[in-house]
């Protein structure tokens, strides 16, 4: 079809022109920390498999077990004939472990997200989000129909002052943030929003997707709605949202995908679960991550962060580009984080810390990363 052809490529000339086109680059894991790119080995500061699970031995092992007793998939929804017995044992774990009285799982965390917002919010509703909040509650808002508002980021003042407008003209209200904000790794403040929510009745979400593992749950008499994924600090695939009972039975009939989607393959269930006991077990292998950005931080004198995510602000997307450019030349792989995915004027490189760097390795990349901005 010429139409089709002759619109893609004009598309993809402007996302050119704009410095903004996105293209693939194989790149295969070897090992916890480096990866191979062009023939080359880089130690990657870019992962978010912040303790390193999905090259874990008692990990893997548990994923090969699993298609051994259960096989590849799950065949169907959950619903139908796709609800093999893993996934019982491991909602009540998670649930277990966030401190609330259930929950269920997803395909992935954007899935999680796009289904659990309309499933809860529709036309007469109020859904306010943070502006800097990930872009699968944005698109979960959307979808909702409900009236959606952003409020400035982590301003909880801005957010009161919403409310008032909002709030009164609409039945229910979802209040969505991420609690460890992925692009900047600053985190929610989820006490005076959950005050906040209260007074308004509304009801918080927090998307955990970067702090599970890493950081304790937050109170779910606080938070009656947390959102995380499996793909990040559990080293598996999946999203899950840890809930009431009663908001998690709603969600096994209304939440489209959860229902019209086939279930989690079985392998990235025993995964996930395999690698909690590992979080359970192992304090010190969870603070590892935050204690190599502080220390990251420190040696470029960079705010100290709340989170294993330091983002570095460098402006355009060409000077973005370029600095990644030259630390992949030295032998590191970092993002260069461009618009739309942050503000415009904001594009950064976004440096993710995990559990088997070494403090050699994070003081050699503060170096390379001076070196590499000086020039
Ligand atoms: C990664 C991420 C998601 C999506 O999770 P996936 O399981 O990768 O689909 C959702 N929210 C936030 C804040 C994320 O960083």
């Amino acid at each position: 079809m010429k139409s089709l052809e002759d619109f893609a490529r004009a598309k993809l000339r402007r996302l050119d022109a704009a410095e903004t086109r996105r293209s693939l680059v194989e790149t295969a894991r070897d090992g916890a920390v480096t990866v191979l790119r062009d023939g080359r080995s880089l130690v990657s500061f870019c992962c978010n498999d912040y303790l390193n699970m999905t090259q874990d031995p008692v990990v893997r092992r548990a994923a090969q077990a699993a298609i051994e007793t259960y096989g590849t998939g799950a065949g169907a929804s959950r619903l139908v004939t796709g609800n093999h017995p893993l996934y019982r044992e491991f909602e009540a774990r998670l649930a277990r472990f966030k401190g609330t009285e259930a929950a269920l799982v997803f395909g992935s965390g954007y899935l999680a997200n796009i289904s659990i917002v309309p499933a809860l919010a529709g036309a007469r509703d109020l859904v306010l989000a943070d502006e800097y909040a990930h872009a699968c509650l944005i698109a979960g808002a959307r979808l909702s129909g409900a009236t959606f508002r952003l409020f400035r980021h982590n301003d909880v003042g801005h957010l009161d002052e919403v409310l008032a407008e909002t709030r009164p003209a609409h039945r229910h209200c979802l209040i969505l943030t991420d609690r460890v904000f992925s692009m900047d790794g600053d985190l929610a403040p989820v006490p005076a929003l959950a005050a906040l929510a209260r007074r308004h009745d509304a009801w918080l979400l927090t998307d955990d997707a970067h702090g599970a593992g890493l950081r304790p749950p937050d109170d779910p008499a606080d938070v009656p709605l947390q959102m995380g994924t499996l793909s990040k600090a559990l080293g598996s695939y999946g999203g899950y949202l840890c809930a009431s009972a009663a908001v998690v039975g709603l969600l096994h009939s209304r939440a489209r995908g959860f229902v019209y989607t086939t279930g989690l393959p079985p392998a990235s269930v025993a995964a996930a679960a395999a690698a909690l006991d590992l979080i359970e077990a192992d304090p010190a292998r969870c603070a590892r991550p935050l204690a190599h950005a502080r220390r990251f931080a420190e040696a470029l004198r960079l705010p100290k962060p709340d989170s294993q995510i330091v983002p570095l602000v460098v402006g355009t997307p060409a000077r973005a580009l370029d600095l990644s450019a030259r630390l992949a030349q030295r032998g590191y792989l970092v993002a260069a984080i461009r618009p739309p995915t942050v503000p415009p004027g904001t594009a950064r490189l976004r440096f993710s810390f995990t559990a088997a760097h070494e403090p050699e390795q994070v003081l050699a990349l503060a170096e390379a990363v001076r070196t590499v901005q000086a020039a």
